[in-house]
């Protein structure tokens, strides 16, 4: 969204081409695990309307497409991947990655029938279907009342995600606790919003478990290796894994190869919050508008 308004202003005639039926991906879910994201996306959103941006959702990029298309230049910001780490118990049905998360919550389609009843899919469909998941001010009201997840909730992953999924559920009544392998929490968070944060848990008696080892999870509970080697144990109604996400730039080498000219921004290059996808859509604008040029990483760097 930043490079497209970027490159509009420069002149580009500019396609934006989103899969889902709305633009905003992560960030969408940012706003509403910390609402003042929701600024940046509003912003953008408001920007994009403003401006000359053929903005197509629903749409899958492609080799095939883009060889009908024949662009002068691609951009690809097209996010992380979210793979399930290989924590023992991760396939359980009570056990949810990013995606499904995504899907429960804001009303996407994947992965969700073996997770949660039926009642709960209806709900996420109705929401996609008449919009009101698109309102993430809704949304973050809505789940205050109701959430498809019991009372004790375990999050595997302690760096900025997991945190403030964390914030998200002890605010809606939840018995959180977090769980990482990390000596410390935090990680992608500036430090005085870090310490503020963690100060805020602890005030909301969020247990955070860092420097776990063995980490298992059984049907109703996670278990693992404190720090000081003991064996604990935490009841776990539902986990959450807030981790694996990596980047994945498959799409453009393939692109790449077959010869077209392409810039890659955001977490597609590997995990770079917000800051790092805004910063990395001004250098890949820049780029194309003739500055200062390269932004695809080098082939060896996969
Ligand atoms: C719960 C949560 C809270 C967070 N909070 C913060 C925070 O407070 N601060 C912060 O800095 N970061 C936060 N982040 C991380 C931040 O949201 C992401 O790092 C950032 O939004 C990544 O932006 P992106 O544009 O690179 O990728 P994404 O936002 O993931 O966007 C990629 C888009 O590309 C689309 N796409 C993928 N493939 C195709 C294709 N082939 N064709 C068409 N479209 C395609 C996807 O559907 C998606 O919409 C949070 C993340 C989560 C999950």
């Amino acid at each position: 969204m930043e490079a497209a308004r970027r490159l509009d202003l420069d002149g580009h005639d500019v396609v934006l081409m989103e899969q889902l039926d709305r633009l905003g991906g992560t960030l969408r879910f940012a706003s509403l695990a910390y609402p003042e994201n929701g600024l940046l996306l509003e912003w953008l959103q408001g920007r994009l309307k403003a401006s000359k941006v053929d903005v197509k959702v629903g749409v899958r990029v492609d080799v095939e497409l883009l060889h009908k298309l024949k662009p002068d230049a691609i951009l690809i910001a097209t996010g992380a991947t979210r793979r399930k780490p290989p924590i023992p118990g991760a396939h359980l049905p009570h056990v949810f990655g990013g995606d499904d998360l995504k899907a429960l919550i804001l009303g996407g389609k994947k992965g969700l029938k073996d997770k949660v009843g039926w009642g709960t899919r209806v709900v996420t469909t109705l929401g996609a279907a008449t919009g009101l998941s698109d309102n993430v001010t809704f949304i973050r009201e809505a789940t205050r009342h109701w959430m498809p997840f019991g009372k004790h909730v375990t999050i595997i992953g302690g760096d900025l995600v997991g945190l403030e999924l964390a914030e998200f559920l002890t605010d809606r009544d939840r018995v959180v606790t977090v769980i990482d392998e990390a000596p410390q929490f935090g990680a992608g968070l500036q430090y005085v919003r870090r310490s503020q944060m963690i100060e805020d848990l602890g005030l909301h008696h969020v247990e955070l478990a860092a420097g776990a080892s063995g980490i298992q999870i059984q049907k109703d509970a996670v278990t693992f290796v404190d720090q000081s080697g003991s064996k604990q144990s935490r009841r776990a109604d539902h986990v959450i894994l807030a981790k694996g996400a990596t980047g994945d730039l498959t799409l453009a080498y393939e692109l790449q190869s077959q010869g077209f000219d392409v810039h890659t921004a955001g977490d597609c290059r590997g995990v770079g919050y917000i800051e790092g996808a805004i910063r990395g859509a001004a250098e890949a604008a820049t780029a194309i508008s003739g500055g200062v040029l390269a932004h695809m990483p080098k082939e060896s760097r996969r």
